[in-house]
């Protein structure tokens, strides 16, 4: 028995979901609110792990394309002190293949092969229990039926509130992203930095991290930690990070940073770490003024890192926000959610890996036995859930530890993480 199944969205989760069914025969309807493939920059490489994401791709029978297109010298990874000293330095053995690195739009295309995916198809409302089945109703005024609408559409599902009234919340914690490109021939002093993976650099409540993409690309992100409106609201502008990293030397007890639990916007102490001269709101799309204000306050750190954010050509404010850890749901027959959909985590490097190894394993599972359709979307539900939360745990108390007061925390985790 053939069922009528939709994906709402072409990411990692929505493409590993269509391509295993596809490979087992069944039909899918793939529909992606971008106009066309190439329509936006997809972001930066991700890490694929032997257990999630290159499991997925051998489900979906692209293992070996992976490995012929994937950067295992992606892996390496270097840490240093805000004055440059190198204080780690991993390189990956030479057959070294947990966690080699892919461009995001290098996955895209591998992942989407013979699909047929329906472009331009943005989702606004699902709407289960319609008398022909879930019905799907889209931006231009259509609408559809399906028997199956699993909801791949990301951190801002339209088909999560088909099942969850959960919304994502914001971290206290702030990514503003920027990239050079041609790296090696334009810049090679920050190449021979950032080597063939990562760089990261942890400071007081903030942190620099470069990856190296393919093609001599390279993202930077400066992550720090702000209330939501700090770009907007003077009285706040990167106040919360007037504790040094000199200061963090002198006095380890001094701490003007937030409690993970508090409310940014609510906390009075942050008022008195005002930067004298940055009192007036910032143009986020102003990329000399946000140029500005990163490097005052990243200001006293070594030259080359503050020189990944002076070559910067663009920059994109990427708040960071979480669903809540244990995101659940009373299981409605006809939909479902995958990936940041379902469990939206801060980015420590799980989050497409889960994505795609749930698309791989409800697609298999429906393919085996797909008589039952219901049942075994709520028995894929509950082992969803039960390993995301272990996850969403991790990458909570991880973020916290990467953007910490103490920014030893940041190189703790890192020494556990290559020890295990
Ligand atoms: C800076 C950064 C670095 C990261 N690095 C890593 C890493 O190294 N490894 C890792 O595992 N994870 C990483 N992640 C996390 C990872 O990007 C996400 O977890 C992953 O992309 C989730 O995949 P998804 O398919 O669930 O959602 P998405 O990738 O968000 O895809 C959702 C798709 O749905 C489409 N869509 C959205 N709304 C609609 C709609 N209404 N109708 C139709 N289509 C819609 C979108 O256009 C998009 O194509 C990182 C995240 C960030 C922010």
């Amino acid at each position: 028995m053939r069922h009528r199944i939709a994906v709402v969205g072409g990411g990692p989760a929505g493409l590993t979901f269509a391509r295993v069914l596809h490979r087992h025969g069944h039909p899918v309807t793939v529909l992606e609110r971008d106009p066309a493939p190439d329509a936006r920059p997809l972001g930066g490489t991700l890490d694929l792990h032997e257990g999630m994401g290159q499991l997925a791709l051998s489900k979906a029978g692209l293992l070996a394309d992976f490995q012929a297109l994937s950067r295992p010298e992606g892996q390496a990874m270097r840490i240093l002190d805000v004055d440059g000293t190198v204080l780690r330095d991993w390189q990956p053995r030479p057959d070294e293949r947990a966690n080699p690195e892919i461009d995001r739009g290098q996955l895209r295309d591998l992942l989407l092969g013979p699909l047929d995916v329906q472009w331009g198809r943005g989702v606004t409302e699902v709407v289960p229990g319609a008398p022909d089945g879930v019905l799907v109703r889209f931006a231009d005024g259509r609408q559809e039926t399906f028997d199956l609408v699993v909801g791949a559409d990301g951190a801002w599902s339209r088909v999560r509130p088909a099942v969850s009234s959960a919304t994502p919340h914001y971290t206290g914690i702030s990514v503003v992203e920027t990239s050079l490109d041609d790296v090696d021939t334009r810049h090679p002093g920050l190449a021979r930095l950032i080597g063939d993976g990562s760089v990261a650099v942890y400071g007081v409540n903030r942190a620099v991290v470069a990856q190296r993409n393919s093609g001599g690309h390279v993202k930077v992100y400066a992550q720090f930690r702000a209330p939501l409106d700090w770009h907007t609201n003077p009285d706040r502008h990167l106040g919360l990070n007037r504790r040094t990293d000199r200061d963090a030397d002198r006095d380890p007890g001094l701490d003007l940073s937030l409690d993970p639990g508090l409310d940014p916007s609510r906390d009075p102490g942050l008022d008195a770490g005002l930067d004298a001269g940055l009192d007036a709101g910032l143009d986020l799309a102003d990329v000399e003024a946000v140029r500005s204000s990163l490097l005052a306050l990243f200001d006293g750190w070594a030259a080359p890192v503050l020189d990944l954010l002076r070559h910067g050509t663009a920059f994109a404010h990427r708040p960071l926000y979480v669903l809540p850890v244990f995101h659940t749901w009373t299981h409605v027959p006809g939909v479902t959610l995958l990936g940041d959909a379902a469990h939206l985590m801060p980015p420590l490097g799980v989050g497409a890996n889960l994505a795609m190894l749930e698309g791989a394993e409800l697609a298999e599972s429906i393919a085996a036995a797909p008589g039952d359709l219901d049942k075994i979307v709520q028995t894929f539900e509950e082992q969803m859930w039960a390993r995301a939360v272990k996850w969403a745990k991790f990458t909570a108390a991880g973020l916290e530890r990467l953007v910490s007061p103490d920014p030893t925390e940041a190189l703790a985790l890192f020494d556990e993480v290559q020890a295990s």
